[in-house]
């Protein structure tokens, strides 16, 4: 979006009024691949039925798929890759900046573009672990189960200097730390479609915060497809507890929070860094993916119920009240009963703030898919069924407890449900992913503005919401 932007490109939310379509895909599991394609067959519609004239398709559908994209949707004019967003400008037909604005008129996939761009110095190729090369060579990233995928892994990593548009509410941004990943996890294709874990420089990431905060965010949330691997491949050790540690000295950064961290790179000195700072949300997202050790050691990813539990003792005792997300996948090849059983009594005992489940996607390309004892599709939406009925009374329980507590709420607007009520966050809701705070009491106020830190009361609890009333601020 900041590459089509500072081209002079007017961009749109609206596909109706846009002239080049282009849709960000995701391909990582099924249900992605499908809403990536019903999406596109869509957009392929306005191209026939509306005023656009191009309809590009950009992302991980294309790693996977390139050939098959174009040859079965004959309405994608052009693809490209995750490794080759430079190529977005001759795709939409805008090789260089123009002098004056481009004439087209651009659909994004984001409903909120705010402008303004970063533009600082800096560029840096990207090196590469020896553990990933190693990984290599023993096939981990290989492609050619995918009809069409180029065969060269994505290097592309932005950085400072990257044009970027935020999509994100103005006080809110992400920012992506590392890209890629060296994991061997049997299930899962990110490393095919993303490449070898590589880490941005230590500097960039921390000019573009700096950059975002003077801009007026106010919270940032650090991504990567493992973040808690940051700086390995720079020779830094403890890499992201120290970049946590000189980002929380940026004034004016309120809520600086990072997401994926693998169970086995929790160390005391991140966990340390998490209680040291004010506004380093007291939040750990650690997807586990299960509990059984036999379903693990077959995901090649280690470790277990215990092991896990150990973990989050520690977890909670260094930094007191953190809240605490996890996901797990069922129905992975040769999953048992038993093993069910195993994951219920760890999600029972553990007692997470908020859990995700995924149903397994058996994906060509992952080391599972030549595996033997599918689990039946019927069996596997069961046991994700249960499993998300014993965490919803477990949610329940722990959010009764917030009932009463004061807690410092980002106001992010209007319910999209009603517009009797705002919505908001707290430090322990992550953006877009966890359940909502509804505010139904203003206090004094005359009303809230969204983008702005308030305290409030929580007076009532549901399963995965809870409601608050405004007791002071703006702060
Ligand atoms: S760590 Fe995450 S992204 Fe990397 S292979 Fe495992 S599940 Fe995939």
């Amino acid at each position: 979006m900041g590459l089509l932007d500072r081209a002079g490109a007017r961009l749109t939310a609206n596909p109706a009024e846009a002239e080049i379509l282009v849709v960000n895909t995701c391909s990582f599991i099924d249900t992605a691949k499908q809403e990536s394609v019903d999406t596109i067959l869509e957009m392929a519609r306005h191209k026939t039925e509306g005023r656009a004239t191009k309809l590009i398709v950009a992302g991980c559908l294309v790693e996977r798929y390139r050939d098959e994209i174009r040859k079965n949707i004959p309405e994608v004019d052009a693809v490209v890759g995750t490794g080759e967003l430079e190529a977005i400008l001759e795709a939409a037909g805008i090789v260089q900046a123009p002098a004056v604005p481009s004439p087209f008129t651009i659909l994004s996939g984001s409903a909120q573009i705010h402008s303004g761009q970063e533009s600082l110095a800096g560029t840096h190729k990207p090196e590469f672990r020896a553990e990933g090369n190693l990984r290599e060579e023993q096939g981990r990233f290989r492609r050619d189960a995918w009809q069409g995928a180029a065969h060269m892994l994505p290097t592309y990593l932005y950085d400072e200097t990257t044009p970027r548009l935020l999509s994100t509410p103005r006080s809110s941004a992400y920012v992506k730390i590392a890209e890629g990943c060296d994991h061997p996890c049997t299930f899962c294709v990110i490393p095919n479609l993303r490449g070898k874990f590589r880490s941005r420089r230590f500097e960039s990431v921390v000019a573009e915060v700096q950059q975002l905060v003077a801009r007026g965010v106010r919270e940032i949330t650090l991504i990567g497809q493992d973040t808690t691997c940051y700086g390995e491949d720079l020779g830094l050790k403890d890499g992201l507890a120290t970049l946590l540690d000189t980002l929380a000295g940026i004034e004016g950064l309120r809520w600086l929070r990072f997401l994926y961290a693998y169970p086995n790179r929790i160390t005391g000195k991140l966990l340390e860094t998490i209680a040291k700072h004010d506004n380093i949300c007291k939040y750990l997202d650690v997807p586990l993916q299960h509990a059984s050790p036999t379903v693990l050691k077959t995901m090649k990813r280690g470790a277990g119920a215990e092991i896990f539990l150990k973990t989050l003792e520690k977890v909670r005792a260094a930094v007191p009240g953190i809240a605490l997300r996890t996901s797990f996948i069922v129905g992975f090849p040769g999953e048992s009963p038993r093993d069910v059983e195993i994951l219920e009594a760890f999600v029972a005992e553990a007692k997470f703030d908020w859990l995700g489940v995924f149903s397994y996607s058996d994906e060509e390309g992952s080391g599972a898919h030549g595996l033997e004892s599918k689990v039946p599709k019927r069996s596997i939406e069961a046991r994700k069924k249960r499993l998300m009925k014993l965490q919803q009374n477990i949610s329940m329980r722990a959010k009764q407890q917030w009932v009463g507590r004061e807690l410092v709420l980002l106001a992010e607007g209007e319910s999209e449900e009603t517009p009797l009520l705002w919505e908001g966050r707290t430090e322990f809701h992550a953006p877009e992913i966890d359940g909502k705070v509804y505010i139904n009491d203003f206090g004094d106020l005359d009303g809230l503005e969204a983008g702005r830190f308030y305290r409030a009361e929580i007076t009532e609890a549901h399963e995965y919401d809870v409601v608050a009333r405004v007791t002071g601020g703006p702060l």
